[in-house]
């Protein structure tokens, strides 16, 4: 800034300067002072190119620290929201919030807000000048200012909304491109790549349609506005001139006051543009703002309990309640249930009857709405976040592993994990022999989301990564794709060992895990509908007997 106010009250100076070496030439005509004049110029000349260079360095590195802090801030603001944000809001959206807003708002921070000081001075500067110098001409040049002014507010407003809808289109065409991208598998079997291109191709459309008429009004904008400023010049000009054959000025003052009237006309034009700029970097800051204001739903208590970490837990659902949302039907109503220590309990039920929801609501990942969770007698909602989700080990359905190497992949169980730690956990997944076989072993790397392992692979490394973990409480997802006999049954191994000591939930899908749980919890559209051992459920003869006989959703390989 300091660099900023003494470069541009040079840049001020110039004009007056240029007076006295213009009447050093026509009017005393002196070499000397010619010459002293221009080595003085030159002089200051250096002076602010070296003021120069430290404003757009200090101002852009700043700026790009902004940036860069504002991204990160935004990137783990995201990583805590709920999941309830997240089926809002595309991944494609939120990326594109972390590019291209905060582009917008670096180009502002690094150098149009500098851009703006610089020209606000130059324009008062100089119509100080003017009104000091020469009052008369000072009126017509401020005379043009007030309708520049008018102008830049009127095509602002217009420019911005436009601004905010390309700025939403790319977001759109975002959303589309990854979700594409994402599951080409799918797109390229079901022959929809020109679906999927038509589909991008519009969100692009709609947003070209909007950059084009944001286009043609900036065009339009310049346009009158250089008349304007230009026609104020003339104006200025003239009258100075008609001064001159008065022999009320000299030569030279008339070149200071036209590089004067320049300078605002420059600056005027220049705001107007940064104007524009700045209306876009409002929209962008609005959004990216929208966001980072935005709480996650579910936050940790105050004051956290502290939990006992040393006993098996015990899971309970007191009379829970809980839907998706206020005009959602209910997933659980009045669900009451215990995973006693150390206990396998099997939840089972047709498709839709709430299995996923149950387990989603021992992560707390949702809250219930009615009734409350315990674990081991404290409710959930009263310990952090991290103490109840960290002791909780969770295998989903199709697990999916992160870019990068095996080891990496089992690692994330735990931070700070040893090598040896990591072996022995692949080891406890039957996962090491085939990891042995890999072309790197544990460097392999297995691909985006792990496509380059078989599914087997990949599960026995999901529960690898859950035994690095070492929870007191285990939630499995059973896949229901079947995977051939061999992985099944080192799967099924794995599993074993990884449930020895814990307390275990199971979303079942197929017979043989069923028979092995101490318990089936029976769900039906959302209540419990029967409890109790596999053997005594069958004597009930009610829901469970039917699926079990009907095999409805349980899965008849097995
Ligand atoms: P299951 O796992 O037994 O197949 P879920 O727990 O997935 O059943 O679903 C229970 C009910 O909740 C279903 O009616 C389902 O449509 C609904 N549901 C699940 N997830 C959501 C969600 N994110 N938003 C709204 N409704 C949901």
């Amino acid at each position: 800034m300091v660099a900023l106010v003494f470069s541009s009250a040079i840049g001020l100076a110039f004009p007056l300067v240029v007076r006295y070496l213009m009447d050093a030439a026509f009017v005393t005509r002196n070499l000397y002072n010619l010459n002293a004049i221009a080595l003085g110029l030159l002089g200051l000349f250096a002076i602010k190119g070296v003021l120069n260079f430290f404003e757009v360095y200090l101002l852009g590195a700043t700026g790009e620290q902004v940036i860069a802090r504002l991204r990160k801030n935004l990137f783990s603001h995201f990583l805590d929201l709920s999941p309830g944000f997240f089926t809002e809001r595309t991944s494609g959206e939120l990326t594109s919030r972390l590019t291209s807003d905060c582009s917008t708002l670096q180009a502002v921070l690094g150098h149009q807000i500098a851009e703006l000081l610089r020209q606000a001075m130059y324009l008062v500067g100089a119509l100080t000048l003017l009104a000091f110098l020469h009052p008369q001409l000072m009126v017509t040049t401020a005379a043009v200012a007030p309708l520049v002014v008018f102008i830049a507010i009127a095509f602002g407003r217009y420019v911005r909304r436009k601004s905010t809808e390309v700025q939403d289109r790319i977001a759109e065409a975002n959303a589309v491109a990854e979700e594409a991208l994402g599951q080409i598998p799918i797109v390229q079997s079901f022959v929809r790549e020109a679906w999927e291109a038509a589909r991008y191709g519009a969100r692009i459309d709609a947003s070209l349609r909007a950059a084009i008429s944001r286009a043609f009004a900036r065009g339009l904008f310049f346009g009158i506005l250089a008349f304007v400023a230009f026609g104020g010049i003339v104006v200025v000009l003239w009258q100075g001139g008609r001064l001159v054959l008065a022999g009320q000025i000299t030569a030279g003052e008339l070149v200071s006051f036209l590089l004067y009237a320049v300078q605002v006309a420059a600056a005027i034009t220049a705001m107007a543009s940064l104007w524009g700029s700045y209306q876009q970097a409002q929209g962008a800051a609005r959004r990216v703002f929208d966001l980072l204001e935005q709480r996650p739903e579910i936050a940790d208590p105050p004051e956290p309990a502290p939990i006992p970490t040393l006993e098996i837990p015990e899971i309970a659902f007191e009379d829970v309640s809980f839907r998706y949302g206020p005009e959602e039907p209910w997933a659980l109503r009045g669900v009451t249930a215990t995973l006693r220590q150390g206990e396998v309990v099997a939840l089972v039920g047709p498709s839709g009857a709430g299995k996923s929801t149950f387990a989603a609501l021992v992560l707390r990942f949702w809250d219930p709405e009615r009734g409350r969770i315990t674990w081991n007698g404290l409710d959930i909602r009263d310990v952090r976040l991290a103490d109840l989700r960290g002791s909780i080990g969770f295998v989903p359905q199709e697990p999916t592993l992160f870019s990068g190497t095996v080891y990496e992949n089992i690692a994330y169980g735990r931070t700070g994990a040893t090598a040896e730690e990591v072996e022995e956990a692949a080891r406890a997944a039957y996962a090491h022999e085939f990891i042995e076989r890999l072309p790197n072993r544990y460097e392999t790397l297995v691909g985006e989301r792990g496509v380059r392992l078989s599914g087997g692979q990949r599960q026995r490394l999901a529960i690898a990564r859950v035994v690095l973990k070492a929870p007191g409480i285990l939630i499995l997802d059973e896949a229901t794709s079947s995977l051939d006999t061999e992985s099944e049954r080192l799967v099924e191994e794995a599993l074993t060992t990884l449930m020895q000591g814990r307390t275990t939930l199971i979303i079942a899908h197929r017979l043989r895990t069923v028979l092995r749980a101490d318990r089936l919890l029976v769900l039906e559209a959302g209540r419990i509908v029967e409890d109790g051992p596999h053997e005594e459920l069958l004597v009930q003869d009610g829901l469970y007997a039917r699926l079990y006989r009907g095999q409805l959703v349980l899965d008849p390989v097995a």
